[in-house]
């Protein structure tokens, strides 16, 4: 073996685990292709996506594997705690792409309970540039104190946190512009929010499922309900 490469190869961990990731990407390929010929040259063709996957960063909730889907089934928009704030002209651009141009028919928001973000906000704690991008959590929180410590111990407040923020999500997307455009218009789409557990693998589905403004603002208000014991 050339000792340079060697010499190389063992200075850094991280080139090796680059190389890694390049040596299971030609495997993949290869098998993708073995099962289907025209797979990529399939989809180098068009992308027809009938979902949007709103999700959080965490490394532990890839939302293709999580849900069995292949390259080209699902458009994916993932920020820390997988929020839709207002003024993030990030999410709002990928939401109007997905919705105006790939037309997509269901836009789920998928939240996951041990978020990190989630539990800083629960915590007020202070962490740098990510404080400004969880205002929005803060204010749930702020709104949700009376049904947050009425639980008994931080996880519990932690998860109840984690699942009411997909439920304030879910009720600002159905009021954004561009979703509201599509179903005036009659365009076919549905909000859906769901919860993923990392420590069992299992998306739950939280009920508010909506294809319409109406059924947003009544689902969305159920769920709180159901979640806060409060109306
Ligand atoms: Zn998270």
């Amino acid at each position: 073996m050339n000792s340079r490469h060697s010499a190389w190869r063992t200075r850094s961990d991280e080139l090796n685990t680059v190389d890694e990731l390049l040596a299971n990407n030609r495997a993949w390929a290869r098998e993708m292709l073995g099962n289907d010929p025209e797979f990529f040259s399939r989809l180098a063709a068009q992308q027809e996506p009938q979902f949007l996957w709103i999700g959080c960063s965490d490394s532990r909730v890839p939302a293709n594997q999580i849900t069995g889907l292949q390259p080209g089934n699902v458009f994916v928009h993932r920020n820390v705690a997988n929020l839709v704030p207002g003024e993030d002209l990030n999410s709002h651009s990928v939401i109007q792409y997905a919705v105006e141009a790939l037309k997509v028919r269901h836009i789920i928001v998928c939240g996951h309970y041990g978020c990190g973000g989630v539990l800083a906000a629960l915590r007020g704690e202070r962490v740098g540039l990510v404080d400004y991008w969880l205002t929005g959590i803060r204010a749930l929180r702020d709104r949700e104190q009376a049904a947050l410590d009425a639980l008994p111990d931080e996880a519990s407040r932690h998860a109840r946190l984690c699942e009411l923020n997909v439920i304030e999500q879910v009720f600002n997307l159905s009021r954004t512009l561009v979703v509201k455009r599509a179903w005036d218009s009659g365009q076919p789409l549905h909000l859906h929010g769901l919860i993923y557990d990392v420590a069992d693998g299992l998306l739950q589905d939280l009920g508010i499922a909506a294809g319409n403004a109406t059924e947003a603002g009544a689902n969305c208000a159920a769920a709180r309900e159901r979640l806060t014991g409060s109306g």
